[in-house]
């Protein structure tokens, strides 16, 4: 369970402040894929960024688990991601010097798990996205859409409760974000992971157990509760 309460973030450049979350209060139960929607600028970055504990609210709580993390020092938030929460990212970020396998297995190391259970769990997840006869190749050999299935494996290999996407598939053609969806869904699933996904993307909607509308920095309530009245 995800419970943020009234967050507020203001990014400050010198005098200038951009008021980027103005207040967002929201729940995510256990479980649920969830998408964050909304236009270009309206604060879903901001939003995931904090709920994932990569920054930190302006003002606000976050309660995760039954941890209220927005009372934890940056080791505790360091910690608490590692033990917990998962991440992938538009861009992939993987790390391109390493193989596949050990992409994935490095995520399990830095955890402080034993390194051959670290290659066991790296393999059975890279089974699972469809990557088990790609283990011992180099990052710049695979598409896009396979770099995308190794940060999920990555993202998964720790087996966290909760997975944050940011746009995931902003850089894939639709075939190749076709795949990445239905494999966060089964992951969803089938793990019963809760997935938290930054999207732009209408089609997108139709993946989501609950979509969450942005406005400038706002729930946007009135869009949400047209989406309601039309899915009823
Ligand atoms: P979205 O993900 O919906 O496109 P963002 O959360 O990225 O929206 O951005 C919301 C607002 O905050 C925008 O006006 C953006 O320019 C601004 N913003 C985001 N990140 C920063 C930052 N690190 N510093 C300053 N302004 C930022
Ligand atoms: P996304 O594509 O995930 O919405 P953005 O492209 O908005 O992300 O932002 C990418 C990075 O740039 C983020 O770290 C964000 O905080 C930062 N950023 C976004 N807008 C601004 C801004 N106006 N000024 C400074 N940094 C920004």
């Amino acid at each position: 369970m995800i419970e943020a309460r009234d967050l507020r973030k203001i990014y400050r450049m010198g005098s200038v402040e951009v008021a980027a979350l103005k207040g967002v209060s929201l729940a995510i139960d256990d479980g649920e894929f969830v998408g964050i929607m909304g236009p270009s600028g309206s604060g879903k970055s901001t939003l995931l960024h904090q709920l994932g504990l990569l920054d930190t609210p302006t003002s606000g709580s976050i309660v995760i688990s039954g941890t209220d993390v927005s009372r934890l020092d940056d080791e505790g938030r360091t910690l608490f991601r590692l033990m917990h929460l998962g991440y992938v990212f538009q861009d992939y970020a993987l790390v391109t010097d390493l193989d596949v396998l050990e992409n994935v297995a490095i995520s399990a190391i830095v955890r402080g798990r034993p390194v051959d259970e670290c290659y066991a769990a790296a393999r059975e997840v890279l089974e699972r996205v469809g990557l088990g006869r790609r283990l011992h190749h180099l990052i710049g050999e695979l598409s896009g859409g396979e770099q995308q299935r190794v940060s999920i494996a990555r993202a998964l290999v720790n087996t966290p409760a909760i997975v944050f996407a940011d746009e995931p598939c902003a850089n894939l053609d639709t075939e190749n974000s076709q795949i990445v969806l239905d494999l966060f869904r089964r992951i969803n699933r089938d793990l019963g992971q809760t997935i938290v996904m930054v999207s732009h993307e209408p089609w997108h909607m139709d993946y989501f157990d609950r979509i969450v509308f942005m406005k400038d920095g706002l729930l946007d309530t009135e869009r949400m509760r047209e989406e309601g009245l039309r899915a009823k």
